[in-house]
């Protein structure tokens, strides 16, 4: 593969996407292209801005994985057992939205959590003002389910041989096609038509925030750009209503955490503890910022941003559709998400 012209150019565009917090947040996204029977695919927990200089892609038997899927084994959300071992010298595991690139019958596909593709798919009048923005282009929408092998028969069920695009609910893009510029093409396309502009905001109160942190373990946000979630009275609204996306849901937890009027961090821990649960990851302070608390690994910080920047991009009073309680309790307890993160506290790829 190493000698594979295509391959290179996946791992080139892998890099450019997920270094670009516009497109890829932490281990999020996936790529992969298909040669003689195997799917190559991005291994999980890794971060597709190392694919230029670690070997991050594992193969996989398409042909095995297929035919898992068709009888709708659970093994294949996994996909661990169609790893051709002897040419998976990392031993890494396949990503665990493996089943979504074996559904594409087109040798390239990239899958990314493109903010301005996700701030229109959380909408409630996606579907209308997605025609608006993609026509032209052969685009599906898929509504929200569970990333993995229920994502795929969705994905499978809205397919048409043309389709090259797919929004998914809640989550994110997909495109895909016969080469790696083709398909690289199709993402910037796409990118730029729904990207849009973020809401301007005023700037953090970085010394009141000093202070609400005073006595606890939660500090600034990594990326400054975080702050914009909880500067901008809109999006704060739309955060504290719930998850909008399943990231979100693994990095940050369920919601967002929104300070009352006066309370400090210490606070805000204080009324979890009480309640028994363990103190947020992030705490938006209405007007004034976000802290994080130390705990916070690379990619909550990431999401963090990535909070800032979706909700920044939906105009003010647009009717969203949150993730359920179900559908944020199924997120939590899905063991291949569980090794996910786990790759991610050892700091693997960050
Ligand atoms: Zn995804």
């Amino acid at each position: 593969m190493a000698n594979d012209p295509e391959f290179q150019a996946l791992r080139t565009v892998s890099a450019r996407a997920g270094a670009d917090p516009l497109l890829v947040q932490a281990a999020g996204g996936n790529t992969s292209i298909k040669r003689d029977g195997i799917l190559w695919i991005k291994a999980s927990g890794t971060w597709l801005m190392n694919a230029d200089k670690d070997d991050i892609f594992v193969p996989v038997d398409l042909g095995q994985l297929n035919k898992a899927v068709r009888r709708d084994d659970g093994s294949a959300e996994k996909a661990q057992d169609f790893v051709v071992a002897d040419r998976n010298p990392s031993g890494l595991r396949p990503s665990i939205e493996t089943t979504v690139h074996s559904a594409l019958p087109q040798d390239v596909v990239i899958h990314v959590h493109c903010v301005g593709t996700i701030a229109h798919a959380v909408r409630a009048d996606a579907g209308a003002v997605l025609a608006e923005k993609l026509a032209g282009l052969d685009w599906a929408f898929v509504p929200y389910v569970k990333p993995g092998l229920t994502l795929s028969h969705s994905i499978e069920a809205v397919l048409k041989p043309e389709t090259r695009v797919l929004v998914l609910g809640n989550h994110g893009l997909v495109v895909c096609g016969d080469t790696v510029a083709e398909t690289e093409a199709l993402m910037d396309d796409v990118h730029a038509r729904l990207t849009g502009t973020p809401r301007a905001t005023a700037s953090a109160d970085i010394e009141a925030l000093k202070r609400l942190a005073q006595g606890t373990g939660y500090d600034l946000p990594a990326d400054p750009a975080s702050h914009g979630a909880a500067l901008d009275a809109a999006s704060a609204a739309m955060a504290g209503q719930g998850s909008l996306y399943p990231d979100h849901v693994i990095f940050l937890g369920v919601g967002s955490v929104l300070a009352g009027e006066g309370e400090t961090a210490a606070d805000v821990a204080a009324r979890f503890e009480a309640a028994g649960l363990p103190a947020p990851v992030s705490i938006l302070f209405p007007g004034k910022g976000v802290l994080m608390n130390g705990s916070a690994n690379a990619g909550a910080q990431a999401l963090a941003r990535c909070l800032a920047d979706v909700t920044t991009r939906i105009p003010a009073g647009t009717a969203l559709n949150y993730l359920t309680e179900a559908q944020n309790a199924e997120l939590l307890d899905w063991d291949a998400e569980k090794y996910r993160q786990a790759l991610n506290n050892k700091g693997a790829g960050a």
